[in-house]
């Protein structure tokens, strides 16, 4: 693959950084290269001027007779599902499908560290890279998170350390891919619309470990029903995470983090001290230092545990989990606008002490929402129910009482008069955003904005 020796690859999806990214990656290298998406010349414009000029674009539909002008590698934007007729068809033809991440993997150098998992695959990964580039290491942070992984590769060098956010869909098509040290953060339900169960997401999940050796490492969360059957299944090293057996690599006891290291268990950090919340972050944070430390341990020299403690707890965290926006009235506002799934929800509402008033909703993913009611049954004061879903949850959720609302600025509003002084206001919609926002990052701007637009009386409630 490290020369393209005039070879021709087609990208499919450009409606995104990675097909961009992927189409530019391959012009440079030499390779002939055609862009296809279903949008339009016209939509794709603003994607269009970053464009390599030598790159021909294919726009408007994903007929498979677009193969015949002959390739010999098709690149798959995380987008586009492998089940699209294109795709099957270039199959058929034997032309090489491939994700982006193995793409750029094929070119990559130095250490790589992949992570997946049903949520805090971002979060795990911004904080991996924020304990690597604290201790001096070159980290390169990218893939899933929205950074696409060729953009990187350019940087890479022997003694930097690549990491990478997979979702399963990427992970579908990788092939070579190869993790120094891969984790896989949690198996719940997610994306059974697009997976026929969840055997079939839990596989994909798990082909982050197919290529591994015994050298590599094999991170994952212990207290997790799925995880906990698998280690005797990979070839690499397993190494646990849990919150309440301290038998596993690492381990939450008495509020403090510990790492087991040779025969014994040393602690890293209080969990009282971080600037995050929540205990999905304690997980996170014991994920993200079991894969630092046993690449670094690859590396050879010492380890200064006490500097990866200070660093766990320094981390801001990212926006749109958890993010606390501020308080007006008494109400702590926190956007959660990133929880798409039933998991992060139930793992928001076990975040904080008091009561909350919920505001949820969006496009439906297939998962199964009822399982939510349990976790709202003592954590609530108030629904507040937003977005395409409305109806579907207003049924299913009929013993809270639930406010529907057809703006942000309204559910604030809603909000603000449900709720009591000292309760959360949390947007953690448990859906995707697509149904009313660009995606779920727009979505928590716009939060933001109707919160702020209250916090300066712009917004009546009353
Ligand atoms: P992902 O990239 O997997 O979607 P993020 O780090 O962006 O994960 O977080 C997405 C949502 O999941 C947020 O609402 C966050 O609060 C929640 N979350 C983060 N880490 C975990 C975890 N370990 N378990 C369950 N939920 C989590």
């Amino acid at each position: 693959m490290k020369g393209s020796n005039g070879k021709r690859a087609l990208v499919v999806g450009l409606g995104h950084r990675t097909g961009l990214g992927a189409c530019n990656f391959l012009a440079k290298r030499g390779f002939a290269v055609t862009g296809n998406d279903v949008k339009s010349h016209g939509d794709l414009a603003p994607v269009l001027e970053k464009m390599d000029p030598s790159v021909k674009i294919a726009a408007g539909h994903q007929d498979p007779s677009l193969l015949d002008a002959g390739f010999d590698l098709l690149v798959l934007s995380p987008g586009v599902p492998q089940s699209v007729p294109l795709v099957r068809a270039a199959r058929e033809r034997g032309i090489e499908v491939i994700a982006e991440i193995e793409l750029a993997y094929r070119y990559m150098k130095g250490r790589v560290i992949g992570i997946t998992g049903t949520d805090g695959k971002s979060t795990t990964t911004a904080l991996t890279g924020h304990l690597l580039s604290g201790l001096g290491v070159k980290a390169l942070v990218g893939g899933n998170i929205g950074i696409p992984l060729v953009s990187l590769v350019d940087e890479a060098s022997d003694d930097s350390v690549a990491v990478i956010e997979l979702s399963s869909f990427q992970l579908e098509t990788v092939d070579t891919f190869r993790a120094d040290a891969a984790a896989v953060l949690n198996i719940t339900p997610d994306h059974l619309d697009r997976y026929p169960g969840m055997a079939e997401y839990a596989a994909a999940k798990m082909r982050i470990v197919r290529n591994q050796t015994s050298e590599d490492s094999f991170v994952y969360f212990k207290d997790d029903e799925i995880l906990r059957g698998l280690p005797g299944q990979v070839k690499s090293r397993p190494l646990s995470f849990s919150m309440r057996d301290a038998g596993a690599d690492a381990f939450l006891d008495g509020g403090k983090v510990f790492l087991r290291r040779g025969g014994g268990a040393v602690p890293v950090f209080s969990t009282s001290s971080m600037a995050v919340m929540g205990p999905h972050n304690i997980l996170n944070a014991m994920a993200s230092l079991l894969l630092v430390v046993s690449v670094l341990e690859r590396r050879g020299g010492d380890i200064d545990l006490a500097r990866l403690g200070e660093l766990c707890t320094s981390f801001p965290g990212l926006p749109h989990r958890m993010e606390r926006l501020g308080v007006f009235e008494g109400r702590t506002f926190i956007n959660d606008s990133k929880a798409t799934t039933v998991g992060a929800v139930e793992t928001a509402l076990r975040g904080f002490k008091g009561t909350a008033v919920l505001i949820l909703g969006g496009r439906t993913k297939g998962d199964d929402y009822s399982r939510l009611a349990r976790a709202m049954r003592g954590a609530l004061r108030g629904l507040v129910l937003l977005g395409e879903s409305r109806n579907e949850f207003s049924r299913l959720f009929s013993e809270f009482s639930p406010v529907i609302v057809e703006t942000l600025d309204e559910a604030v509003a809603a909000a603000m008069r449900i709720s009591l002084p000292g309760d959360a206001v949390l947007l953690s919609p448990a859906c995707a955003s697509f149904d009313m926002f660009e995606n779920f990052e727009e979505r928590g701007r716009k939060f933001r904005e109707s919160y702020e637009k209250l916090a300066r009386g712009g917004l009546s409630w009353m």
